[in-house]
């Protein structure tokens, strides 16, 4: 007679580490395993909507899931459906996004004609990433595709801004929600992955990423970007601290040369103000003025981030965020 309580036991830490395919995903645990129990008991949805915040690996899950789905061999990695669609070449496995800016109706008018071809793979997948970016015009005419959905076809979509999907989509797809991981969670999944990595390096990464995977890998592959976050939170702690004006403007003078360091000035900037409104929020002598003033920052670097995807001058707006601090 076997021991039951064992046997359940083992049982359940099973169910827990166990994955029928290797996505190769950090965290998400739970949600990865909701879609396997899906594929394994055929009851695949026609549409699925993945909301979570940006960089929290939704744009990779998808990516997977169609492989997992139009390969006939397990998710082997190898075959030539695996490959193509690891290069985004299959044809039968389509992949939309914005042009920075919207997704456009001549963009889904040609999708829509795509799926009227007959296929040769298991499924038509479409993967279309930003759905919050569609035009309204694409927007409904999408809603008809999804509305009469093609056997054998799959919408895999996902936003990080679901109060801009119509609700119309929403309520056609299965809604599947990712969360951003604590500095912490995040900290642990790192470190269980890369046992032979610089501890000092997983811990900047946990706090650089602010619970987005996404970055954290870029983070541990990239050895240049990584080096550039850290110059930056380095100084950013300096010059936070300081109260000489000229020395906040000349550090956005130095930004402006190379602009893609000023993506990483507002994470960091992002970063530094949420742990202080943290350990304020938290302090026993906490002080009402000091965390407003941090609300109000980091508000302010969302708004700058924001204003920086439009037309705007980019000196103007960058000093303009440093009058605050
Ligand atoms: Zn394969």
């Amino acid at each position: 007679m076997p021991n039951r309580g064992i046997t359940s036991k083992i049982n359940f830490a099973f169910s827990f580490i166990y994955m029928l395919f290797n996505w190769n995903i950090i965290g998400h645990q739970k949600q990865l395993r909701g879609l396997e129990k899906d594929i394994l008991n055929n009851n695949i949805a026609h549409a699925y909507l993945f909301n979570g915040p940006e960089g929290i690996g939704k744009a990779s899950i998808t990516h997977k899931m169609a492989g997992i789905l139009q390969c006939e061999n397990n998710y082997c990695k190898n075959c030539p459906a695996c490959v193509q669609i690891r290069k985004k070449s299959h044809l039968d496995t389509l992949f939309i996004a914005d042009d920075e800016d919207s997704i456009k109706i001549e963009t889904i008018r040609d999708l829509i004609k795509n799926l009227s071809l007959s296929k040769q793979s298991k499924y038509k997948i479409i993967l279309i990433k930003n759905i919050e970016r569609l035009t309204l015009d694409a927007a409904n005419c999408l809603l008809k595709a999804l509305e009469e959905p093609n056997a054998n076809t799959i919408f895999l979509l996902t936003t990080s801004n679901i109060q801009n999907v119509l609700n119309t989509i929403i309520s056609r797809c299965r809604l599947v929600k990712f969360n951003a991981f604590s500095e912490q969670q995040l900290k642990s999944e790192l470190e269980n992955r890369h046992e032979n990595l610089d501890k000092n390096r997983i811990q900047l990464v946990s706090s650089f990423s602010m619970g987005l995977p996404a970055r954290a890998i870029s983070l541990l592959e990239d050895d240049a970007l990584f080096s550039n976050y850290h110059e930056i939170y380095q100084n950013l702690q300096r010059i936070l601290n300081d109260d000489f004006l000229y020395l906040k403007f000349a550090f956005i003078d130095k930004l402006l040369k190379d602009p893609s360091l000023i993506k990483i000035f507002l994470n960091i900037l992002l970063h530094l103000l949420r742990k202080d409104l943290i350990d304020n929020f938290y302090a026993s002598n906490s002080n009402y003025e000091k965390v407003s003033h941090l609300i109000e920052g980091i508000k302010m670097v969302e708004k700058t981030k924001h204003l920086l995807k439009s037309n705007v001058n980019v000196r103007l707006t960058l000093e303009n965020l440093m009058l605050i601090f």
